[in-house]
This record gives structure tokens, C-alpha cells and sequence, in this order.
């Protein structure tokens, strides 16, 4: 088969589109356009880097499979742990994401239904007197289904965040944010000398935090900042997130810049607790999950995806928490948009859609990009988004 490429216009192009929009890497445009434009080749590219394929933005053959298994919804088909070859698919992966919501130990969501997913899948039937076949058919999904996002088993320590969050219910109001701009004080992060400018990584997201206190704080959410614009002490992570301990945070925030010293690395990055051995915070990689696939849909930023990471701001935080490096100060292209105010509005609207989605019920959530935040206030006050 000859690859699908730029260029390249028909159903074809259409379908791809609709997989790809599916799966919150292209924003959703006229349902029907069917151009293989620049904005398909990079959620091609986006798509092939999430899946180890070889990345050249085109769709040959091996993409072109691993597009079809993307395109299984939850629910469309029954679902079991087939050797040797496993069955793969995005209705795999929701399901591993919905198990792992509900504390099931999966592993870490990879969209492949090994023998863990079954297992997984087995325990919940025993708990709900289904039998446990560790097979996913029409009555395994009515029971997931049924029971939402309501605990019955599995990692207690990760369950107590999602009931919390269960218990406040999804609207914003009344909840404490804590919002925390890296570095600060003696230490500036990463610095990139600009003419007669000097941009600070400090300085950067010290702006980012103080956009988002004033957007969250109208939606009538608490918010506190770990540090002010010009500290005369560096915080270590371990006060910061002592702090964040000690005022009761519902959402720990983490706001960072990337430097390296190849000007092409660019792209966002979200990091949430984990170790390589499958402890995740579920509630905390969920965050993750909303914020950076925001920030990419709204910022067009390079998608460099969400990280499970040990590190003492995440692991010692007690809330769920996340650190986002919004884009590589020292690459030209995102430094670029970072210096323009308007792009860290965008930014800042990204994180609020993510906090107000982490609390919409799974069954109600909305697809990414299509939260009107300028319109939260009035949807809160409505109360449309009550449970
Ligand atoms: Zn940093």
C-alpha cells in the first residue's frame, strides 16, 4: 500500500483525521475535511512517537494498524487476554485507565490486554459476583459502568485521593489550589541571554502562577502561591510541598521551564508519582494526562508526554500533583511564544480546563480543547456540572 501522506486529500484522509481527533491529538474541525494538511502530519507524528513507531508523518501500513486498534471504543467489543497475539486497542487502554481509577493494579495503562489487565479484570468480577473469567463482555462493561468511579478494591493509599475527590463533589468552588513556581530566590532555573534581555525560567513561571491565581481564584478556588516574584531564598521541593501539606491543597501545581543545550528540544512535559515498577498515583497521573493533553491541544506546544516520576515534590505532596515544564526556554521556537504574554494566557486556560475536568464524573468529562473557560463561572454557578 502506497503511505497516505501529506498532500493527500479523500475518505482516507477523513477517516485518519477522525482517529486522530478521537484520541485528542488533532482539534476537532468539520467533520468531513479530508486534506492531509500540516496540522494531520503532526498529530501523525505525535501519534507514531506515542506508540514507538518510526516517526515520518506519514501513514504506511504499520501505521496505518496500529490507527485501526486506536479507533476501538470502550464497550464495542468484548474484550480478553488472547495468546499470543494480545488484542490492542484505545478500548483497552480506557478500560486500564478505568480499572486504575478504581484502584486495580494493571500496571500502567499501555493499551495491550496482557495477563494483568485480565487479572485485574477477574478481581473486579469476583468483587462485583460476576464471574471471574477476566474476560471484558457486555456485562463486565454494565458493572463498570454502573458503578462509575466508585472504589471496590485495590492500592488503598491511591484510593484515599480519588475518594476525596469523590467526596467534594466536581465543582471548583471552595477548593485549595496550590500553585508552585520553580526556583526563585538565588536560583533563576534556566536563563537564556536575549539581546540586552535575559529570560528567566524563575521570572517565566513566577507569570504563569500569577495568571493562574487570578483565573482559578474566579472560579471561587482558593489559591496559594509557594513563593512570590522575587523571594530572597530558593525553596527546596521538600518545604514546597510541605506547604502544599499544611494548607490542605486539593491540586498541587508545579510550574517549570526545560533548558537543554540542543536548541531543537522543545515540547511540554507533565510529570506525576510513579516509580518504574508500576506505583502510579492514579488521581495524580490522571491530572497529568488532562494538563498536558490541554496544554498541547490549545498551545500546539510539542507533545513529550506524561511521566511517572519518584522525585520529593511529587512523592511527598498528599494531594494529587503535578509538575509541568511548559515548553524549552532554550529552544527558539517555544521561547519564542513563552515571551508572549498571549500564549501564557493560553497556557494558564489549559491547566484550568484540566483542574475543572479532574472533577467532572468519567462518564461526563468532555473532549479536550472544548471547555470554555471564560464560561466557567457561569456553568459552576448553574451548577450544570453537579453530580
Ligand atoms: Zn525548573
Amino acid at each position: 500500500m502506497r503511505p497516505i501522506r501529506p498532500g493527500d486529500r479523500g475518505p482516507a484522509v477523513t477517516e485518519i483525521r477522525t482517529v486522530l481527533t478521537g484520541l485528542d491529538l488533532l482539534v476537532p474541525t468539520a467533520p468531513d475535511a479530508d486534506e492531509f494538511d500540516t496540522h494531520t502530519e503532526r498529530a501523525v507524528r505525535a501519534f507514531q512517537q506515542s506508540r514507538g513507531l518510526s516517526v515520518d508523518g506519514r501513514v504506511g501500513a504499520e501505521t496505518w494498524r496500529a490507527l485501526d486498534a486506536a479507533r476501538w471504543r470502550l464497550g464495542a467489543r468484548t474484550l480478553y487476554h488472547a495468546v499470543p497475539e494480545p488484542l490492542t486497542g484505545e478500548d483497552v487502554r480506557s478500560l486500564q485507565e478505568r480499572l486504575l481509577e478504581m484502584g486495580y493494579d494493571v500496571g500502567r495503562a499501555d493499551a495491550i490486554y496482557g495477563v494483568r489487565t485480565s487479572r485485574a479484570v477477574a478481581q473486579f468480577q469476583r468483587e462485583v459476583g460476576l464471574t471471574p473469567d477476566g474476560s471484558c463482555g457486555p456485562h463486565t462493561m454494565n458493572a463498570l459502568r454502573r458503578l462509575g468511579r466508585k472504589v471496590v478494591g485495590g492500592r488503598p493509599q491511591w484510593l484515599r485521593e480519588s475518594d476525596a475527590i469523590r467526596q467534594s463533589g466536581p465543582a471548583l468552588v471552595g477548593r485549595t489550589v496550590v500553585i508552585d513556581p520553580g526556583h526563585g530566590g538565588t536560583d533563576p532555573g534556566v536563563v537564556v541571554p536575549d539581546g540586552s534581555l535575559r529570560w528567566t525560567e524563575a521570572d517565566l513561571v513566577h507569570d504563569l502562577a500569577s495568571r493562574l491565581e487570578g483565573r482559578l481564584a474566579a472560579s471561587g478556588v482558593r489559591v496559594q502561591l509557594t513563593r512570590g516574584p522575587a523571594p530572597e531564598d530558593c525553596l527546596p521541593d521538600v518545604g514546597r510541598a510541605e506547604l502544599a501539606n499544611s494548607l490542605g491543597a486539593d491540586v498541587f501545581i508545579s510550574l517549570h521551564l526545560d533548558g537543554h543545550a540542543n536548541p531543537e528540544a522543545e515540547g511540554v512535559a507533565t510529570y506525576h508519582y510513579g516509580t518504574d515498577n508500576g506505583v502510579t498515583s492514579a488521581t495524580g497521573e490522571r491530572l497529568a494526562g488532562l494538563v498536558q493533553r490541554e496544554i498541547v491541544a490549545r498551545t500546539g506546544l510539542r507533545d513529550c508526554r506524561t511521566h511517572a516520576k519518584a522525585w520529593d515534590l511529587l512523592r511527598l505532596t498528599r494531594m494529587p500533583a503535578v509538575r509541568v515544564e511548559v515548553g524549552y526556554l532554550t529552544s527558539p521556537a517555544d521561547r519564542a511564544r513563552l515571551v508572549d504574554p498571549r500564549f501564557r494566557d493560553r497556557v494558564v486556560e489549559a491547566i484550568v480546563a484540566a483542574v475543572q475536568r479532574m472533577y467532572f464524573p468519567v462518564e461526563r468529562d468532555v473532549p479536550t480543547g472544548s471547555i470554555d473557560v471564560s464560561e466557567l463561572r457561569a456553568v459552576v454557578a448553574a451548577g450544570t456540572v453537579v453530580d
